[in-house]
């Protein structure tokens, strides 16, 4: 009774709609309705077959019909139920289905048949957080075309993907936005046939934290990643040598970067990032990033060495190579410029002069590369170039300015020694050494290193040569000009003459001499009145001669020389010096020996303004009543004397009182000076009479005979001095108005004038 009143009011009420919608009589119309009334549908729990109630119906076969039957799977009497789960059906399978009415009168009424295929529902497996989106993965079903991916977000359901079957079960949503949470379906069809949709399972999108980097440090290694929006923090997880992964802890979100500090060269590290969002984890990169963990190792040395920078380092365990970087003052960049096995590299590609920064990098075995060091600088300092000369007595090495150089040092290698020995520091301001250790015929080689603030220069080779001295040079005046000799050399093609005048000191070579048998050079364009300055070069040789000087006077104008005898005197002979040194003229001043450790400051003074000393003995003995051991005496103890003070023994004498013999000549052994003019002033002390007798009796070649004991000397020579001048005389020493006139002085022989 129940189930029909139930049954009563669903008619009316359906009836009432029909007959309100439709408009068509009931029960013919419904006939015919219920006839199309068939809807099969995949459900995830089966074929869902759904149908119009019919107004006669008491109940309903439902009919399902394989390849090989048809049968009855279901039959249903409770007349509000218009539905039926078909569970048995099998995936992939085609099936039909129809629903037959039927009453207590016989009477029935049977739907049209439906296909459809059993397709079941894709069971979504996950839906996390991946990398760059949402992964979905689904459980796969067998026979169909494709798998169709839907969204729900917001409210709003939108296909976002087809999937084919030869692909994996899975998808990512690469369209989710951070913080937004979704709802996915996945739908499997076949031909027109799909499985039910169902939106099961929501996710909330946290993007995995990108661009996660692993740089070596030295001592650890730094993880670094880009910062998710509105991340909480960031787990790190590490794992050694592709073993498992563990977890190194979390950060909090103002974190970007991690500092693993346990770490050991040789082995690899692989790390990956989560983030971490209102209790939401993101998707992490599985393979992550890995680097292969080096020490870096550290510069022990760099020096310059054979021109290039030699670098060495400590070895890193584990290294199978290391690479080598520069990079020169002012450049950023390191360069790379080589790579070696050992610990250590030589780089030739260097400049004098230029810094350079040096850092070394090692290649683990596995591949792995060491951070950059800071490195250490160097600054170039190569071996100047060389030249050696052969001097009278020396070897003299020069070489090129350095720039950079605060001093050199010298180094050499007598004979056949093996290694170097140094020799000299020489500072900046001068660029040669001059060897004085060196022997005849024996091989000399040289180096010389820069040295700047602390940096030591290479060394390399050096320049050898044998040492083989150069020619003595002797200059003197003469009639034609300034003449030269020297000795002849024993190799060589001829000589080369060099000239330097206190008017012009850089070298000039005035004249070439072919052959080694010419000794001797007379130069007629000296710079007169100056001193010159002279040298031979051996020519096809290293060999140059030390320097000569010689003060130039013109040989053609007519010369006298003023001669004061018996001094020095502390005021007499300083102020006949006086009035030289203010005209520019030369005397000479036979002295005696026994005053002059008195007076050493007026043979001093004489020697230094270009004035002759002459012996005047040491006691102003008579000499033809003296022994020839007491001559011998009173000439060489004077002429040690003057030479202590001036570097220079007198090469001329004048005999006390002018007394002299053949005994006396022989046993004095050097050129004996008289005189031409005799001005008596020892005996008149009379200024005047001692310029008269100079302005009555001078001519060219005179030797004039003074006293350096008298004020009036002294007072006479202040007139003499100009007035010779003004007539026209050079005013010169006895030896050099000997040479220009070209007498050639000889030992015991007596002169009296040049004329
Ligand atoms: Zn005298």
């Amino acid at each position: 009774m129940k189930k029909r009143i139930i049954l009563c009011s669903v008619i009316a009420f359906v009836v009432l709609l029909v007959a309100g919608v439709v408009g068509v009589g009931v029960f013919g119309a419904r006939t015919v309705n219920f006839e199309n009334s068939l809807t099969v549908e995949n459900k995830t729990e089966g074929v869902y077959v759904d149908f119009s109630s019919h107004s006669h119906a008491d109940g309903y076969y439902i009919y399902r019909f394989d390849e090989t039957q048809k049968e009855t799977i279901a039959t249903i009497t409770k007349l509000n139920k218009t539905a039926f789960t078909d569970e048995t059906a099998e995936n992939g399978k085609m099936y039909q289905y129809s629903v037959q009415a039927f009453n207590d009168e016989g009477e029935t009424f049977e739907t049209q048949s439906l296909d459809i295929m059993r397709i079941e529902t894709p069971e979504i497996l996950s839906v996390k957080n991946g990398v760059g989106g949402i992964d979905l993965s689904w459980k796969k079903i067998d026979g169909v075309d494709k798998y169709t991916i839907y969204r729900e977000h917001k409210g709003a359901k939108t296909l976002i993907a087809e999937v084919s079957p030869d692909n994996p079960c899975e998808y990512t949503d690469e369209t989710a936005v951070n913080g937004e949470k979704y709802k996915y379906a996945v739908v499997a069809s076949a031909d027109k046939y799909k499985s039910a949709t169902e939106y099961e399972k929501s996710n909330t999108y946290v993007p995995a934290p990108e661009n996660v980097k692993a740089v070596n440090n030295n001592g650890s290694i730094s993880v670094t990643w880009s910062k998710v929006a509105d991340a909480d923090g960031y787990l790190i997880y590490r794992k050694t040598n592709g073993n498992k992964w563990t977890y190194l802890g979390t950060f909090g979100n103002d974190i970007i970067g991690y500092t693993d500090t346990d770490v050991s060269s040789g082995n690899v590290y692989t790390y990956t990032v989560k983030a971490l969002s209102e209790n939401i984890y993101s998707g992490f990169d599985s393979f992550g990033v890995s680097t292969n963990y080096v020490d870096a190792p550290t510069i022990k040395n760099i020096a310059n060495v054979d021109d290039c920078v030699k670098i060495t380092w400590n070895p890193i365990s584990k290294a199978t190579q290391y690479r080598v970087y520069k990079k020169a003052d002012g450049e950023t960049n390191w360069k790379f410029i080589g790579e070696c096995r050992s610990a250590s590299f030589t780089d030739s590609k260097v400049g004098d002069g230029v810094g350079y920064r040096y850092t070394v990098r090692a290649v683990g075995d596995k591949g792995g590369l060491s951070t950059y060091l800071e490195g250490k600088t160097i600054t170039v300092l190569k071996m100047p170039g060389i030249k050696l000369y052969c001097g009278g007595k020396a070897i003299t090495v020069k070489w090129d300015i350095r720039p950079l150089a605060t001093s050199y040092r010298v180094y050499r290698k007598a004979g056949n020694a093996t290694n170097w020995t140094y020799i000299a520091t020489v500072k900046s301001d001068k660029n040669y050494y001059t060897d004085k250790q060196v022997k005849n015929g024996v091989n000399y080689t040289y180096t010389v290193r820069q040295v700047y603030s602390d940096i030591y220069g290479s060394y390399n080779k050096g320049v050898s040569t044998k040492f083989y001295p150069a020619p003595k040079v002797t200059a003197k005046l003469s009639p034609k000009g300034l003449r030269l000799n020297w000795d002849k050399a024993n190799a060589g093609t001829g000589y080369f003459i060099d000239r330097k005048t206190e008017n012009n000191m850089n070298w000039t070579n005035i004249a070439t001499v072919d052959g080694l048998g010419k000794v001797t050079y007379t130069d007629a364009k000296a710079d007169y009145g100056y001193y010159n300055y002279y040298r031979v070069r051996v020519k096809g040789t290293n060999r140059i001669s030390d320097t000569v000087s010689i003060y130039g006077i013109d040989p053609k104008i007519p010369a006298v020389a003023l001669t004061y005898d018996d001094g020095p005197h502390p005021t007499v002979t300083h102020d006949i010096l006086d009035v030289l040194e203010k005209y520019d003229a030369r005397a000479t001043f036979f002295v005696v020996g026994s005053r002059v450790p008195e007076y050493p400051d007026c043979v001093k003074r004489a020697g230094k303004i270009g004035c002759e000393i002459g012996n005047h003995t040491y006691n102003h003995k008579i000499l033809t009543s003296a022994t020839n051991s007491q001559i011998t005496a009173e000439i060489s103890k004077t002429n040690s004397l003057v030479k202590n003070i001036t570097g220079k023994a007198p090469e001329i004498a004048r005999a006390p009182g002018g007394s002299f013999n053949s005994r006396v000549k022989e046993t004095v052994d050097m050129p004996l000076i008289q005189w031409s003019v005799d001005t008596l002033d020892w005996k008149h002390r009379n200024a005047n009479s001692v310029i008269s007798s100079v302005k009555s009796s001078t001519r060219d070649g005179s030797i004039i005979l003074m006293h350096d004991l008298y004020t009036s000397t002294a007072q006479a020579t202040e007139t003499i001095v100009p007035w010779l001048i003004s007539e026209g005389y050079q005013l010169v020493t006895v030896t050099e108005l000997m040479q220009l006139k070209g007498i050639d002085m000889k030992d015991g022989s007596v002169y009296y004038s040049a004329s």
